[in-house]
């Protein structure tokens, strides 16, 4: 069962040809998000066809468009509702119309981290199971969760995806979603550089001297016992940690994936997660499993299956 398949994020895309659970060919795509989604479905076009040649394939070979996207999505109707300053006409786009004017095939949209968790359920880290709850960890922090094998979207679309805005802390760093103290506003790629900066201590640290202040630096400065990057490191933990506890409260699953660029540490992240959700979680049944995502940044396009055929 193939099918064509574009992920959206922030500064890039991922146009990809998928067979079930593998890819066929793909290609990388670096976008400046100010330039609009628009002016960016040309490309779009273009890369997939170029993909189908590749694979001696034709558009009648897929089954449909799997669009995987940043922000919140409609995927009943098929629309964007909103995005965190990026791609500001997605709202104003009907993404379904578009794939049947280029390819005729049917389109369906889903937001980035509930794809990423079908993929990691369909092909990866979460198969067999019914009842998932996924945090991709990244320039913020994406959410996602699964019930009865069943991805959860909610009223407004919008239930388990906030899981990176959870307030962990209410007097906390303001967030980009106007909340006070969320895990993403105290842990993601976005805040970590400005939570270093006031850390005391900064300018005799080694990521002081760092040219990018992440989490590459940070784990790897942690490791060599730098005491503002272990102090750092060791609180971004706590902070994920709760926030994985807020998720298990919230929705019971019985196995929380974390994924990201962030999880190349996973041999420091998850026995710190598991241990403080076995401690703190009121789970009387057992414990919740804690584990890494499989499938990288594939997730979110593996997951083009199993959306075209829900
Ligand atoms: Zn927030």
């Amino acid at each position: 069962m193939k099918a064509l398949a574009v992920e959206l994020g922030g500064a890039h895309a991922e146009c990809a040809v998928v067979d079930d659970q593998k890819i066929l060919a793909s290609q990388h795509l670096e976008l400046d998000s100010a330039q609009g989604l628009f002016s960016v479905l040309p490309l779009f076009s273009e890369t997939c066809r170029t993909l189908l040649k590749e694979c001696r394939l034709s558009v009648k070979d897929c089954i449909g468009f799997s669009f995987s996207s940043c922000g919140l999505i409609d995927s009943t109707r098929g629309r964007v509702l909103s995005t965190n300053q990026k791609w500001d006409d997605a709202p104003s786009l009907d993404l379904p119309a578009w794939s049947q004017r280029e390819f005729s095939l049917r389109l369906k949209i889903e937001n980035d981290a509930r794809m990423a968790l079908l993929g990691e359920w369909y092909a990866g880290a979460a198969r067999g199971l019914q009842d998932v709850a996924m945090i991709t960890l990244g320039t913020g922090i994406g959410g996602a969760v699964m019930i009865d094998g069943r991805l959860l979207r909610g009223k407004h679309y919008q239930a388990g995806n906030l899981g990176g805005h959870q307030p962990v802390l209410f007097h906390g760093r303001k967030c980009t979603c106007g909340n006070l103290g969320c895990a993403e506003a105290e842990a993601a790629g976005w805040s970590l550089p400005l939570i270093v900066r006031e850390w005391p201590g900064f300018r005799e640290s080694g990521l002081a001297r760092e040219p990018r202040i992440n989490f590459e630096a940070l784990f790897r400065l942690a490791a060599q016992s730098d005491r503002v990057a272990r102090e750092v490191r060791d609180r971004c933990l706590h902070v994920w940690a709760a926030a994985a506890v807020g998720l298990v409260h919230a929705f019971d699953p019985e196995v929380i994936i974390f994924g990201g660029g962030v999880m190349k540490s996973a041999e420091v992240i998850l026995p710190f997660i598991e241990d403080y959700v076995s401690r703190h979680a009121w789970t009387p049944w057992g414990k919740v499993q804690v584990r890494a995502a499989e499938l990288g940044n594939q997730a979110g396009l593996l997951g083009a299956v199993p959306l075209l055929r829900e």
